[in-house]
C-alpha cells in the first residue's frame, strides 16, 4: 500500500492500528488457485486463527474459499461470516470429545488427530464421516515452535500406528472422508515437501471412502528483501501431476486442498505505530512506539523480523535504531534496524502483519487492542473499533471487601 494512504488512515483512526489490503489478499488467493489449476476439485480453506475478523472472513467467502478452524469459536465466526458448515473443516489439536461433538452437530468436516478421540466419536457417531489427521514425522518449518511433523510433535496420528487405526475404523465401521496433514509453517524444500505427501499417499490407499486429501500449509512468505518464498508455482506443477496419477490408481477424482493462513494474508498486513520517544543511551538510539509485545508478539515469540518504514519520513538519512516498546518488560521488535531518521510523533509501519498479529494480541499491561481498518475498493473501512477502558473491566466482578 502507498505510504500516504497508509499515513492518512493513522491519522484518521489513530494509533497503533492495523491495515489490511484487500487486494493483496485476493491476489494471493489467485496466486495459489492458479499455481494448481490443473487440478479437477482444487478447495484451499483459510486458517482462520492467521487472522479471525469476520469481514477478513466475508472476504474469503466471496473468494469461493472455505475455512479450516481450530476452535467451535472460530467455528462460529465462519458461520457468522456467512459460510456454509460444509465449507467449514475443523481441525482441533487436544479439544474435548464434547467440543468436537458440537462442531460435528454444526455440520462442519471433523478432522481427528488422536487415537482415544477417533475411537470415542467413532463409535458413538459411527454415521458421521471423519477426517484424519497424519503425522508423516517429516522435519520440515522455520522454526521449531512452528514445526509440527516431527516426530515428538503432538499433532497428528503417526503413521507408525496404522494399524492400529485401521482397527478403530473397522470395528466402529465410521467412514474416513479426508486424509490431512500438516507439517508444519515455512516450507522451504519442495522435495521435502513432496516426501511428505508420498507418505499421505500411502496412506490414503487403506481408506475406500475418501473425497478429499489435505496437504495443510506451511507455505513461506518472505519477511525481508533477500529471504526465501515457497515458489507456489514448482510447488503446483510438481504435486498437481503427483496428485492427478494417485486419482487414477485409486480411481476417483478426489479433491486437493489446502488451508493456508500466512500465504493468504501476511503480506497484506501492516501495523502502524507512533514513535512516542527517541532515547539516546550510550549505545544505541532506541524508538519507542505505543505499542509492544501485547500488540505484535512474533518477533519476541518466534524471532521473526518485520521490516519496519518510517512512512512520515522515508527518505530521510538512514541511521540505526532499536524499535522497542513500552511494555514495562523487554519487547523489541528490531535491534539496530537501519531506518530513515525518525523523530517522535513519526509514523512507522511494520510489514508482514497480516497474519498472527492481531490474533495474538492481548491486553497486557492493561492496554486496549488495536483498531483493525480493512482498505478495500479504495477506502478505509473500520472493521474493529479500539477497545475501551470498558472491556478492560467488562468480566470483572468487584467484590466487597
Ligand atoms: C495454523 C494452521 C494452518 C495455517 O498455517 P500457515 O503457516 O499460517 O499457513 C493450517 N492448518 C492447520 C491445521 C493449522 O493449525
Amino acid at each position: 500500500m502507498e505510504h500516504n494512504t497508509l499515513l492518512q488512515i493513522a491519522e484518521e483512526f489513530g494509533s497503533p492500528v492495523y491495515v489490511y489490503d484487500a487486494e493483496k489478499i485476493k491476489h494471493q488467493y489467485q496466486r495459489l488457485t492458479s499455481a494448481f489449476s490443473k487440478v479437477k476439485h482444487l478447495k484451499l480453506n483459510y486458517a482462520v486463527k492467521a487472522l479471525s475478523n469476520i469481514s477478513i472472513l466475508k472476504i474469503f467467502n466471496q473468494l469461493g474459499s472455505g475455512l479450516d478452524t481450530v476452535s467451535i469459536q472460530e467455528v462460529q465466526l465462519g458461520l457468522k461470516a456467512g459460510f456454509q458448515p460444509e465449507q467449514i473443516i475443523y481441525t482441533p489439536n487436544g479439544v474435548s470429545l464434547t467440543e468436537i461433538e458440537k462442531a460435528a452437530k454444526l455440520g462442519v468436516q471433523i478432522n481427528i488427530d488422536n487415537l482415544s478421540i477417533l475411537e470415542q466419536f467413532g463409535t458413538k457417531h459411527p454415521k458421521i464421516p471423519v477426517c484424519i489427521r497424519i503425522n508423516p514425522h517429516v522435519m520440515a518449518g522455520g522454526n521449531t515452535n512452528i514445526s509440527v511433523g516431527h516426530i515428538d510433535s503432538k499433532f497428528g496420528i503417526s503413521i507408525h500406528q496404522i494399524p492400529h487405526l485401521l482397527r478403530i475404523v473397522e470395528n466402529t465401521k465410521m467412514t474416513i472422508n479426508g486424509i490431512h496433514m500438516h507439517t508444519g509453517s515455512d516450507i522451504l524444500d519442495i522435495d521435502v515437501f513432496l516426501y511428505a505427501s508420498e507418505i499421505l499417499f500411502d496412506t490414503a490407499k487403506n481408506f475406500k471412502n475418501l473425497e478429499f486429501i489435505d496437504f495443510g500449509s506451511g507455505f513461506k512468505v518472505p519477511y525481508k528483501t533477500g529471504d526465501i518464498e515457497t515458489n507456489i508455482e514448482e510447488l503446483g506443477n510438481k504435486l498437481t501431476k503427483r496428485f492427478n496419477a494417485f486419482c487414477k490408481t485409486y480411481g476417483k477424482q478426489l479433491t486437493l486442498a489446502f488451508e493456508p493462513g500466512k500465504f493468504l494474508v501476511s503480506e497484506a498486513g501492516y501495523f502502524l505505530t507512533k514513535v512516542n520517544v527517541v532515547k539516546q543511551t550510550t549505545s544505541t538510539v532506541f524508538a519507542q512506539v505505543d505499542s509492544g509485545f501485547n500488540h505484535l508478539i512474533r518477533p519476541m515469540l518466534y524471532g521473526s523480523q518485520h521490516e519496519i518504514i518510517n512512512i512520515s519520513n522515508p527518505k530521510g538519512r538512514e541511521r540505526f535504531y532499536s524499535v522497542v516498546g513500552y511494555i514495562c518488560e523487554t519487547d523489541t521488535f528490531a535491534n539496530n534496524r537501519r531506518i530513515n531518521e525518525i523523530t517522535e510523533d513519526d509514523v512507522l509501519a511494520f510489514k508482514n502483519a497480516g497474519a498472527y498479529c492481531f490474533s495474538m494480541a492481548s491486553n497486557y499491561n492493561s492496554r486496549y487492542r488495536p483498531s483493525e481498518v480493512l482498505w478495500y475498493n479504495n477506502k478505509a473501512h473500520l472493521i474493529r473499533r479500539r477497545e475501551t477502558f470498558d472491556d478492560i473491566i467488562h468480566n470483572q466482578i468487584v467484590i466487597d471487601l
